[in-house]
This record gives structure tokens, C-alpha cells and sequence, in this order.
């Protein structure tokens, strides 16, 4: 409870436009050394995410492939029946012939057997191409098989790397985003907002820069000394007209972080 209202009084106390500039400023330093930090994991989260994705897509490619074996076995099924049944007829109709009374009845029971004979002959060929099918879609299971087993290897093991740099740097981690939270409570909402929209669209994450030499920090072009004066007094927000960066004097800032 004491701790909800003293939360809710930070949020509401309106700071003075230097202070809301500086911890903004402080803000930005502690973002770049977790941006340092996570960059020690270089490539690893996306490769381990590329991995995982291509797991999944070939667990689906071969549980689609036995699904279409399954329909194959299915049919292969039905049509062995059919021989079955085709191969009794013929022995009925066999056997009705030998009591026949007339060349009419035996020539129409010779057509039937001649028929089923060539639905035995279908069948059969059917057969041979099912096989045939059903193994290529066993030897494509046999080879996504290897490949997963492949990249499953390098999942794990690109995955435990990560997560060993993950726990070295943990505590740094946590440490750094305590003191963003710190920092966050001077800045209001709107502000916060641009910060991070800002360092989401620049290349090195760097939404808040000093002036070096005369210079934006973040692109290197030149600002005017009337800007510059204005800057310095910290007293509001000045973006760089190049690249839309916020421009903040240093001095004073805490230069511990
Ligand atoms: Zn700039």
C-alpha cells in the first residue's frame, strides 16, 4: 500500500525540465550499457530463434508427409480388399459355369470373370504405384529427419551458449534496469515515448546525445552556437534537426554511470 501511493506521488510530481532532461540523459547511458551488455550475445538470439523456427517448419513437413503415407496405406488397404473380393467372384462365377444351361450364360459369366480379372489387373498396378509413392515420401521423412537432428545439435548448443551469457550477465542486467526505473520516474509519459521511439529508429540505440565539437553526438553534423547556448541551459527539449536525436548539455549529468 505505502508503497503503491509512493509510486503514484513520483509519477504525478511534475519535475523541473532540467531534471526530466538529465534523467532522460541518465537514462540513455544506463539503455546503452545493457545495449553493451546484450551485445555480447551478438548473433545468438536470432540465430536460435532461425533454428527453432526451422525445427518446427520440418516437424510439420514430416508429420504432413506421414499423414499422406497414412492416406496411401489407407488405399493400399481398400484395394487389396478389392483383389479379394474381385479373386471370390471369379471363383463363383467359376463355379456357376460348370452348371450352366445354355453357351449364352456361360459366355455372360465369362465376361464377369473377365471383367473382375482386369479390376484385379488395376488394382494391382495401383498397388505398385502406392509402394512406389509411400517409399519417396519414407526416404523425404528419412532426409528432414537427418536435418532436424542436424539442427537440433546446433539449437542446443547455440541455445545453452546464449543462456550462459544470459546468467553471467543477469545480475549486471537486473542491477541496470533498476536504475532505468529510477530514472523513468522523472520522465513523463510523452517524453518516454519519444525516447524510445527515437532509439528504436537509429542504428546504434542512441535516442539522447551530447554536443562534441560543435557537433550533434549521434550524426556529426554542425550546430549553430545559438542552439548550442540553448542546450546548455538544459531547460528544453532540442532535437537535432539531422537525425532528430535529443540534445543535452553533459555537464552536470551523473558522470558515475
Ligand atoms: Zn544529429
Amino acid at each position: 500500500m505505502a508503497t503503491t501511493s509512493r509510486r503514484r506521488a513520483a509519477e504525478t510530481t511534475d519535475y523541473p525540465m532540467e531534471e526530466k532532461i538529465l534523467a532522460l540523459y541518465d537514462l540513455q547511458k544506463i539503455d546503452s550499457r545493457i545495449d553493451e551488455i546484450n551485445k555480447v550475445k551478438g548473433e545468438l538470439p536470432l540465430e536460435v530463434e532461425d533454428l527453432a523456427d526451422e525445427i518446427a517448419g520440418l516437424e510439420t513437413r514430416i508429420a504432413n508427409i506421414a499423414q499422406e503415407i497414412d492416406q496411401l496405406n489407407s488405399l493400399t488397404g481398400q484395394r487389396k480388399t478389392g483383389i479379394e473380393e474381385a479373386k471370390s467372384m471369379i471363383t463363383r462365377y467359376k463355379e456357376q459355369q460348370d452348371n450352366v444351361r445354355n453357351n449364352r450364360e456361360f459366355d455372360s459369366l465369362s465376361k464377369e470373370i473377365e471383367y473382375q480379372n482386369l479390376e484385379i489387373e488395376l488394382s494391382e498396378k495401383r498397388l505398385k504405384e502406392y509402394a512406389a509413392e509411400i517409399k519417396v515420401k519414407k526416404k523425404m521423412i528419412e532426409d528432414s529427419q537427418v536435418v532436424i537432428d542436424d539442427r537440433k545439435m546446433d539449437y542446443t548448443e547455440k541455445k545453452s551458449e546464449l543462456e550462459s551469457i544470459e546468467q553471467e550477465t543477469a545480475k549486471s542486467v537486473e542491477d541496470l534496469k533498476k536504475q532505468a526505473e529510477k530514472a523513468k520516474m522523472k520522465i513523463d509519459q510523452r517524453l518516454l515515448t519519444a525516447y524510445e521511439r527515437i532509439r528504436g529508429n537509429v542504428y546504434n540505440g542512441l535516442a539522447v546525445v551530447t554536443v562534441k565539437r560543435d557537433a550533434c553526438g549521434g550524426c556529426f553534423n554542425g550546430i549553430p552556437p545559438q542552439r548550442q547556448a540553448e542546450i546548455a541551459t538544459n531547460k528544453k527539449i532540442i532535437v537535432c534537426e539531422y537525425c532528430g536525436r535529443i540534445l543535452v548539455a553533459d555537464s552536470g549529468a551523473t558522470d558515475a554511470l
